[in-house]
């Protein structure tokens, strides 16, 4: 569909009335203070790129680039404008314009590609294992890398050997009687770079009575993509995965990445399509998609029968964006939390602020990305813990690495561990 015929494109722009509610709750604004990039103003940018008034180019696309799509704004607009969505259309509509073939390799090539993606995972492991990567970084080899990545290298501390899928069958029986068939969407991140998390998942879910069938060919949920201006890459990704998850023959889609479940709720679907209403098979599959959290409190009721071995833990928990903001989840990762025994919950101040790491902005705006960072890890210390709860990889890998370049010996842990921990 064309840029401007889009819906939030189309019908939205119009009803904002420059209140600048949005600019009060914006992460990137609070650290720049310029208009052109604050909410409002991004809103205005794409404005004129749908008036014709500015030319689609690189300098626009880098203003509009300075937003993590963290959802803040969006979620304060008292005229209801999904100002990520605007800001995403208009980086698609930019990059459709240019010829970028670095993009093209990167987010068309390897990042629809599992085998590929795994592949250079596999080619980072053996790097740090042999300790390439570390001579490569004191010989300044990394410099070499293009735009903020020789300084976000970093954040990428350690690549298991073993990828998620390596360790488990497509379909996991439950343990006892079966409740329920579910599947389990298991995200490039997590697959990848959190393998332990993807066990735990499966752990807590077949033993609360859920077969779990983790479809092959799965690929991305698009998140990316939709962020580096592939909306029409995010779209095929997006049929590819509903078309087997609709042959899963499932009674819920389950992920344990809040990325993952945005990216695949019903709203995104109609947003990446470009249409108000969806295909009724389509409607279908994104209404079985819930994220981890919601699924074990909503929907199996979780309760502490099982979770009988303690251990002590004094942890804070992070929101991550693409729950709190994107699917108001918030109480439930804090009542499985809770749930565990020897867990004390203290809550950080702001929460649910982004932590700057927001997939791939951390790569490509470093210094921006390490402002707000610095906030975090300030709410984090503030609480006198050391162990951080989230359920976004992405969030994760920021904040172990706030953890890092803070010198401070903390942890970063999904709240499906804790549970698989305490279960028998
Ligand atoms: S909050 Fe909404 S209506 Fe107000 S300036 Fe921002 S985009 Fe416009
Ligand atoms: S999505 Fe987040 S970073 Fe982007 S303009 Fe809105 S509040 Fe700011």
């Amino acid at each position: 569909m064309k840029f401007k015929e889009l819906p939030p494109v189309k019908e939205q722009i119009r009803k904002c009335v420059r209140c600048g509610r949005c600019r009060t709750v914006c992460p990137v604004f609070a650290e720049v203070k310029n208009e052109t990039v604050a909410p409002r103003g991004h809103v205005f940018m794409v404005q004129m790129l749908r008036d014709g008034v500015v030319k689609p180019d690189s300098k626009v696309y880098e203003h509009l680039s300075k937003c993590l799509l963290c959802e803040t704004c969006s979620t304060f607009c008292p005229s209801g404008i999904d100002i990520h969505e605007l800001n995403a259309a208009a980086r698609s509509f930019i990059t459709e314009n240019q010829s970028n073939p670095g993009k093209r390799l990167v987010f068309d090539t390897l990042w629809t590609s599992p085998k590929l993606l795994r592949a250079s995972t596999a080619f980072m492991w053996s790097a740090n294992v042999t300790g390439l990567m570390k001579l490569a970084r004191a010989l300044h080899l990394t410099k070499v890398l293009p735009g903020d990545l020789p300084k976000a290298e970093q954040i990428l501390d350690r690549v298991p050997f073993r990828s998620a899928r390596d360790q488990l069958h497509e379909t996991i029986p439950a343990q006892g009687k079966k409740k329920l068939r579910v599947a389990y969407f298991l995200g490039c991140a997590t697959n990848l770079l959190h393998p332990e998390v993807a066990l735990a998942t499966v752990k807590v879910l077949t033993q609360s009575g859920c077969e779990v069938v983790i479809p092959r060919d799965l690929k991305c949920c698009g998140l990316p993509h939709i962020a580096n201006g592939k909306l029409g890459t995010a779209r095929s990704l997006l049929l590819h995965n509903f078309e087997l998850l609709s042959r899963a023959k499932v009674d819920y889609i389950v992920t344990d990445c809040a990325s993952c479940s945005s990216a695949l709720s019903d709203k995104n679907v109609r947003f990446v399509l470009g249409q108000e209403e969806i295909d009724a098979n389509l409607a279908l599959t994104a209404g079985k998609v819930v994220d981890l959290t919601a699924f074990l409190v909503n929907v199996l009721d979780i309760g502490p029968g099982n979770l009988v071995k303690r251990s002590e833990h004094r942890l804070t928990y992070h929101d991550p964006c693409h729950l709190a903001k994107a699917q108001n989840i918030r109480k439930e990762p804090r009542e499985l939390l809770r749930l565990v025994p020897g867990v004390e919950l203290v809550e950080m101040a702001e929460p649910d602020r982004c932590c700057g790491g927001s997939g791939t902005f951390a790569l490509t705006h470093y210094d921006m990305s390490m402002k707000i960072l610095d906030k975090k890890m300030s709410a984090i210390r503030n609480t006198g813990c050391d162990t951080v709860a989230t359920c976004c990889p992405s969030c994760s890998m920021q904040l172990a690495y706030g953890f890092r370049r803070s010198r401070v010996n903390g942890k970063v842990v999904h709240p499906v561990e804790l549970l698989a921990q305490a279960l028998p």
